[in-house]
């Protein structure tokens, strides 16, 4: 779908109007959509700051370096990274504000700032110093999404600042795949496994190699399509489901990527049967992305009883049966990446949609609670909240809704289907093996929920 404010603003004509009018001047977001790489900042300017420290953890520069970062020197800044794990006082803080000051006059458009801090801290009012950069980089996350930049911040729990599991987090945080990603503050967990990039596309554990397999439920739809594709050029086999209506575009996506498909309404038990048997000659899931969703808006006094069990049984039952058939069957893989498309409607609430916003807020509930089981084995499973996407979905809402839903963001422009396939790839890759349990917005640092 067009953002017409969005062409109209790249023009310098289109600008000024813009500007005399006080409307919103999005800039072109840049994007990166290709395969996964072991060298993800390669090209890029990285400056490291450590406020409150004597230098940057080593294991932060072995990792930009491991990636092929290069210092920025006098060129403007594209990734900034931010060991914040020394601010634990005041001073320390003084020290965030002048250096951080000094660098962000220096930021590249459509620049990543990523801020690490430490979990551990030794009482109070260092807590209260470690919480005061949570702050710090949401505010300045919203004063550089003008320029398509955007700021995040990792807290490192124990154990878990090695070379390699920071690389992980760069490869997203610290690149353009994470272009609609701003404001988020995420725990950082140790994991014990090691990490690498082969294990990316190939489950190397046991005999032959085999290609790791993904499921995308609602694969014709826009976000659904986006994954299958975007898993595929990572290297994984993908099943794509959807309802048997969509079988075509299904069979054309399936043959392009090179997957399975399956046409089936997955509320009908049937489906979930075919699905489990389809899964089995796979080989069992490596990936389980729950994209799948509908929404039936009305406000609460006016739903029909037909239009909640409707979005129940999409949005919450199939997901929670598909769930307990894999794990009855034993098909879900060691190590498996489990995903759940939530909403930022299911963090915020939205009105007209109890339906919806119930199911969503459901998910970040489950996500919590099976990320414990799910760890025993090697799996992660987080949750997506898509902000506004454009997509069929969004196309159907009124309007100045929708022109509100598109603006009411740090980028001051819808996201797109790539965003959040960019989003669940990382998820999926075993660089994110220390995420779980936990909501990855990916809405531009909307005001919504925020
Ligand atoms: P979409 O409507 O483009 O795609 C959803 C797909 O799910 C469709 O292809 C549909 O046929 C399929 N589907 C619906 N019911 C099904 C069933 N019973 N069995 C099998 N497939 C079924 O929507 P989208 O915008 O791509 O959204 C994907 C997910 O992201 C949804 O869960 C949605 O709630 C969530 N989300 C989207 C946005 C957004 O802005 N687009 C925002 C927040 C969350």
């Amino acid at each position: 779908m067009t953002d017409r404010l969005l062409s109209f603003v790249q023009h310098p004509f289109g600008r000024r109007i813009a500007r005399a009018l006080h409307l919103p001047q999005p800039v072109r977001l840049q994007r990166r959509m290709d395969a996964t790489s072991d060298r993800e900042l390669a090209g890029r300017s990285v400056l490291t700051i450590a406020p409150g420290s004597v230098g940057p953890m080593p294991s932060l520069l072995a990792a930009i370096t491991a990636l092929g970062g290069g210092a920025a020197g006098d060129a403007p800044i594209q990734t900034l990274a931010i060991d914040a794990t020394g601010c634990r006082d005041i001073a320390a803080l003084r020290a965030l504000f002048e250096q951080a000051q000094f660098a962000v006059t220096r930021l590249a458009m459509n620049a990543r700032v990523l801020a690490l801090t430490s979990a551990a801290m030794g009482d109070a009012a260092e807590a209260a110093c470690a919480q005061a950069v949570n702050g710090f980089v949401r505010a300045l996350a919203k004063e550089i999404g003008r320029r398509g930049a955007t700021a995040n911040v990792l807290v490192l729990q124990e154990g878990a600042a090695s070379a390699e599991s920071l690389a992980g987090a760069l490869r997203f945080f610290g690149t353009d795949r994470s272009a609609y990603v701003s404001g988020q503050v995420l725990a950082w967990r140790k994991t014990p496994e090691a990490v690498t990039h082969e294990t990316m596309t190939h489950e190397t554990t046991g005999r032959a190699p085999r290609s790791r397999v993904a499921l995308v439920t609602g694969a014709a739809g826009g976000i659904g399509m986006a994954t299958a594709r975007r898993l595929a050029l990572d290297g994984l086999r993908v099943l794509c489901v959807d309802v048997p209506a969509a079988r075509q575009p299904l069979e054309a996506l399936a043959a392009d990527i090179g997957g399975a498909l399956l046409a089936a309404d997955l509320t009908a038990s049937d489906a979930v049967d075919e699905l489990i048997d389809a899964i089995r000659r796979l080989g069992g899931l490596d990936v389980l992305v729950h994209n799948a969703g509908i929404t039936r808006d009305r406000t609460l006094a006016r739903m029909a009883p037909a239009d909640w069990d409707a979005v129940m049984a999409v949005n919450l039952t199939a997901i929670l049966t598909i769930d307990a058939r894999l794990e009855a069957a034993g098909l879900l893989n060691d190590g498996a990446r489990e995903i759940c498309l939530s909403s930022i409607s299911g963090i915020a609430g939205n009105a007209g949609q109890t339906n919806y916003s119930a199911t969503k807020a459901a998910l970040i509930g489950y996500v919590a609670a099976r990320a414990i089981p799910l760890d025993a084995r090697g799996g992660t499973i987080n949750a997506i909240a898509p902000g506004f996407i454009e997509t069929a979905m969004t196309r159907r809402m009124p309007l100045m809704v929708r022109e509100a839903g598109r603006r009411l963001n740090a980028l001051k422009q819808g996201g797109t289907p790539a965003d959040v396939a960019e989003a669940i790839a990382f998820l999926a890759a075993p660089g994110a093996r220390p995420l779980t349990g936990q909501v990855l917005r990916v809405c531009g640092q909307s005001l919504l929920g925020a």
